[in-house]
């Protein structure tokens, strides 16, 4: 008997399937969203996004916070906010998500892709300023994985020459720049709530606000282009269409589900970066043979626990390493296509190669990462990712 047991525990084990990501529910998601059907109150800043929007004033110090359906929204009302028109250029990096470019695209502007750092994925403020022309309106920074952009570099060359500053903050909860919350140093900010990110409401976003000039019209352009939140302040006796404007704002559903999430934020934030240092320390031995580079962490930046990342020397190793986890139930993905190299924009796209980027787009990889990964599992899939390197390695001819 004693034997089936421990044949069965070797089954089960070898037979694991450990997905990429699994989505966390605190247990009073659903309660918050049966709340607010019973208040009767179901469409947008109801109570649950007005605690929300508290939440994150208080925490962050964010001057102001509006909850919208997605990043990609809030991005495109930071893309409204500083007046993009056709002819205007915007900088971002070129290894991002589509919805950074899309934002600006959809008002006309040219993309400037920048290259990404030697040491990170994030924009490579030292090739910064020679892409500023008379047309550039805004630098966009992504802080890719939630390791901070340098922002004192992309502040300086903004304020120089007259330039918004926009953070793609979408993985960037509960991360800092020294002592200053990401998401609270540009003009504008946006945040993501999708299921594959640490705080979750299924599909979500939030734009930040930092300069005050921005609030009003940020309110208007929610909502449909109304001055109904000033309405409803009792601000003005009636409500009009006082601008261009479209529905930004994401029900009190999906609110009470992302209120749940805030309230275990510590409790979320400390088991992920306990399993993204586990990772660090574990796989330590891939780059001290230099099988592999591990995130490096810039001395003004802090880790978030929001993805963990490989950097494979070549292309091949990146994808054949992806398909020994898969053959060991691991599913580990690669991401971020260079938008400069894409299908809609290549034509497009005047500033040459951008090698760092094309790097990233070739060898990074992603291992799971997610709140109900066990440490164990984090061991086995480090012992298969070193026993993966030290074979290639034997093998080399
Ligand atoms: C996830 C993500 C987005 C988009 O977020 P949505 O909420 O899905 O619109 C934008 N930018 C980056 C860098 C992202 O990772």
């Amino acid at each position: 008997m004693a034997d089936y047991r421990k044949m069965n525990r070797k089954f089960a084990f070898m037979n694991r399937q450990i997905p990429f990501n699994k989505p966390f529910l605190t247990g009073k998601e659903t309660q918050y969203i049966e709340q607010a059907v019973a208040a009767g109150k179901i469409s947008g800043d109801g109570e649950f996004s007005i605690k929300c929007h508290r939440f994150f004033e208080h925490r962050y110090g964010f001057t102001k916070a509006l909850l919208t359906t997605s990043c990609s929204d809030a991005l495109e009302m930071c893309a409204l906010l500083i007046n993009t028109q056709p002819g205007d250029e915007i900088i971002m990096p070129a290894y991002t998500f589509v919805s950074t470019a899309n934002a600006f695209v959809l008002r006309g502007a040219s993309i400037v892709f920048a290259d990404s750092e030697h040491n990170t994925p994030n924009i490579d403020t030292e090739k910064l300023e020679r892409l500023i022309t008379p047309k550039t309106k805004a630098i966009v920074v992504v802080h890719y994985a939630g390791i901070a952009c340098n922002m004192d570099a992309v502040t300086d060359v903004a304020q120089r020459h007259g330039l918004y500053v926009i953070e793609d903050a979408a993985h960037s909860i509960d991360s800092y720049y020294w002592q200053r919350p990401l998401g609270s140093i540009g003009h504008l900010s946006a945040f993501s709530f999708h299921e594959t990110k640490n705080v979750i409401a299924g599909e979500g976003g939030m734009l930040v606000i930092n300069d005050p000039k921005f609030v009003l019209r940020a309110e208007i352009l929610r909502e449909k282009g109304t001055n109904r939140t000033a309405f409803f302040r009792g601000e003005v006796s009636r409500y009009e269409w006082v601008d261009i404007g479209s529905s930004f704002l994401p029900s009190e559903l999906t609110a009470a589900f992302l209120f749940a999430q805030l309230e275990q934020i510590d409790q979320i934030q400390q088991k992920r970066i306990a399993l993204w240092n586990r990772y660090y320390e574990r796989l330590a031995a891939a780059e001290a043979r230099h099988y592999a580079r591990l995130p490096y962490l810039p001395p003004w930046s802090h880790r978030n626990g929001h993805l963990f990342f490989l950097i494979c020397p070549d292309n091949n190793t990146r994808n054949r390493l992806i398909a020994h986890l898969r053959a060991k139930g691991i599913y580990a993905v690669f991401h971020y296509l260079a938008l400069h190299n894409s299908p809609y924009y290549q034509q497009k796209h005047t500033g040459g190669s951008l090698p760092m980027a094309t790097h990233y787009t070739n060898c990074l990889v992603r291992l799971p990462l997610f709140y109900e990964l066990s440490f164990e599992e984090v061991d086995y899939i480090c012992d298969e990712v070193l026993s993966f390197f030290t074979e290639a390695h034997n093998n080399l001819p």
